[in-house]
């Protein structure tokens, strides 16, 4: 496994060049603390941890997976302690309400911590980011006790969380969950049921763990419209708010898998198990929405750390590897072959990581920006504003991302060759880390369906309009910017496009409804070429007036531009065929009857 690097220099640029975080933190209410010497002074403190404490056991987590002790689940080697290391960091009171013990920063910032600690160990990453999940819910929608009860814990990081969603008979269908809630006496309820995959669902990391659980009240209506939120404890919290007596609720087996083999993936198994409702009743899945939508941004991290450190690795390697000669003549006559990074095709899977992993940081950041707004805008007009970019860019930064950051993964292990798919190097590894975030928080196609169906046909293509606006704007202030028209050019037309696509797709499914279903992939994955070459053609932008103004860091933001013109030509052109097969028509996919597959 590569040691991890914390791209400081990047993610400076991101944050304070392109988005401004000075700007947008001043902006906000109540983010007086976010100046940018207290900005820094954590990014820098974050990376240290992450470099020094987590990235060493990356590999050790995967190694030793997570086991069973008398004692029950046991994270590998040095998970605990660097848990205990995060906690006294202060770490997890970071973005929390101060009200309950957080520090109250944005939560742009606490994301950025959360890409290295991601990208440094994903798997360790898991516990705290589950945990940050349930701290949201509760915050949102939790009662003053219960609040007093659980978020203080959270907060602290003494306890921990989970998100109890997924049965053994459903994953992205919900509206079929089975778990019972029964009403008990004293205002509690009787949590029966089991919950599969569900990560950090038991360890040794710390004294307690807050379950966050969806189930039925009896009598509740069928479907999603039926189901209620709950908290249940591993241990039930004593008079004096210490973990106390172990509630009903136990883990049944961990689930042996493909990759991230340090975070433990738990059936649960709920024996009438003591809850406390959380938000109205029957209006779960809403409240869980907090929890969701906190996830995906967690997730789509996943695809930026993954495309992160398989660029890192294969970048060292690239530069150390020798292997035949440069088509144009040696470039290492004294060595015995050149190193691989002089071949253009080895150019080419580097730079596809570079656009992927930096494009990736841009989507993240500016994403987290509109959360930030959301929670602390001025002005209810620039929450409503900011809520509504949030919603449209959310399915596209946990789906896209997860899927072309697995790309990178494989292509980090691809410059490796042979020694790519051996374990000691870590690139293969970071392949099968990486292949789960298509998968759970809502897979590619149940993204894709909440993009095309939800974000955008049901608003008629607002939400659209909003982001395309945007495009528009920058496109028009740029026009005449003659060093840009090699990207101001294709983005206009591209933009224009988008709106194109959006209303023939929206035509064609009000004939036929699964016309949506037969686009939506294609759809969502244009729409993140899109996305990506709005963020690339700004970052070019950025990197251009500050070679105009004079740098001394002109290798930094010529890489940029570089990076920039290698998306234009030879990534986005990708867009394309998105754009040819959301329009091919669901009769290519439904025409075959089922039978005939197997014929
Ligand atoms: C390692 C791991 C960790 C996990 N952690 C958690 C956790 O902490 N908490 C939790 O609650 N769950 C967790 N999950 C569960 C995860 O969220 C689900 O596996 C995921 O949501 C998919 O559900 P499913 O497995 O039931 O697949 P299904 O829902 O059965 O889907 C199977 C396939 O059908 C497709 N599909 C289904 N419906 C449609 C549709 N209407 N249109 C188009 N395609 C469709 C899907 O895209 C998918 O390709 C985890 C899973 C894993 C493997």
């Amino acid at each position: 496994m590569p040691d991890y690097k914390a791209p400081l220099r990047d993610i400076k640029f991101v944050m304070t060049e392109l988005l401004d975080s000075e700007q947008h933190y001043a902006n906000l209410e109540g983010a007086e603390d976010a100046s940018p010497d207290m900005v820094d002074a954590i990014i820098g403190e974050g990376a240290k941890f992450c470099e020094q404490v987590l990235s060493p056991l990356n590999q050790v987590g995967d190694k030793e997976g997570c086991t069973w002790s008398e004692d029950g689940v046991k994270t590998p080697t040095g998970f605990k302690e660097a848990y205990q290391q995060y906690v006294e960091g202060g770490w997890p009171s970071m973005t929390a309400d101060p009200n309950y013990g957080g520090q109250g920063l944005p939560h742009s910032l606490g994301l950025v911590m959360s890409e290295m600690v991601g990208t440094a160990n994903w798997s360790w990453g898991m516990y705290p980011g589950l945990s940050h999940g349930a701290t949201n819910t509760i915050e949102a929608h939790g009662t003053e006790e219960q609040k007093q009860t659980y978020l203080t814990k959270l907060i602290s990081g003494e306890w921990t969380g989970t998100m109890c969603l997924t049965e053994p008979h459903c994953g992205s269908d919900l509206g079929t969950l089975r778990t019972k809630a029964e009403p008990n006496a004293d205002g509690t309820y009787a949590i029966t049921g089991t919950k599969i995959f569900i990560s950090a669902g038991e360890h040794d990391m710390a004294e307690n763990i807050v379950h966050i659980v969806l189930a039925r009240l009896p009598g509740a209506p069928e479907g999603t419209k039926g189901i209620s939120l709950f908290i249940v404890p591993k241990n039930l919290p004593n008079e004096d708010g210490a973990s106390g007596e172990r509630n009903a609720v136990s883990c049944g087996s961990i689930e042996h898998k493909m990759g991230i083999h340090g975070n433990a993936t738990c059936v649960m198994n709920f024996d009438g198990a003591k809850g406390w409702l959380i938000g109205p009743e029957n209006k779960g899945l809403n409240c869980m929405f907090t929890f969701m939508n906190t996830a995906r941004i967690g997730t789509a991290i996943q695809g930026l750390g993954a495309a992160e450190l398989g660029f890192q690795g294969s970048l060292a390697y690239a530069k150390e590897r020798l292997a035949m000669r440069s088509l144009s003549g040696a470039k290492n006559p004294e060595g015995i072959a050149d190193p691989i990074i002089v071949h253009p095709d080895v150019r080419r899977m580097l730079l596809t990581q570079k656009a992927i992993a930096e494009g990736a940081r841009a989507l993240i950041y500016l994403t987290a920006q509109q959360a930030d707004i959301v929670h602390s805008g001025k002005t209810e007009e620039e929450r409503k504003a900011a809520d509504e970019a949030l919603g449209f860019l959310t399915p596209i930064a946990k789906a896209f991302l997860t899927e072309i950051g697995y790309e990178a993964a494989n292509l980090g292990m691809q410059v490796y060759g042979g020694h790519g798919f051996i374990s000691e190097w870590g690139m293969e590894q970071n392949v099968r880390d990486a292949r789960i975030g298509m998968i759970y928080e809502g897979t590619t196609g149940i993204q894709a369906l909440d993009l095309l169906g939800r974000k955008v046909l049901m608003t008629q293509g607002e939400s659209l309009k909003g982001f395309t606006k945007q495009v528009h704007v920058f496109c028009k202030e740029n026009a005449d910017n003659e060093q840009l028209r090699e990207f101001i050019e294709p983005l206009a037309a591209l933009n224009k496009e988008w709106g194109d696509l959006t209303m023939k797709v929206g035509m064609t499914a009000m004939k036929n409804r699964e016309e949506v279903g037969a686009a939506s992939v294609d759809y969502l994955m244009y729409s993140g070429y899109a996305v990506f070459a709005y963020l690339w053609a700004r970052m070019a932008k950025v990197a251009l007036d500050k070679m105009v103004e004079g740098t001394t860091e002109e290798m930094f933001y010529n890489a940029k531009v570089q990076t920039a013109r290698f998306y234009f030509k030879r990534m986005l052109p990708r867009a394309k065929g998105h754009a040819e097969s959301m329009l091919a028509g669901a009769d290519t996919l439904m025409d075959m009857p089922e039978e005939a597959f197997a014929l």
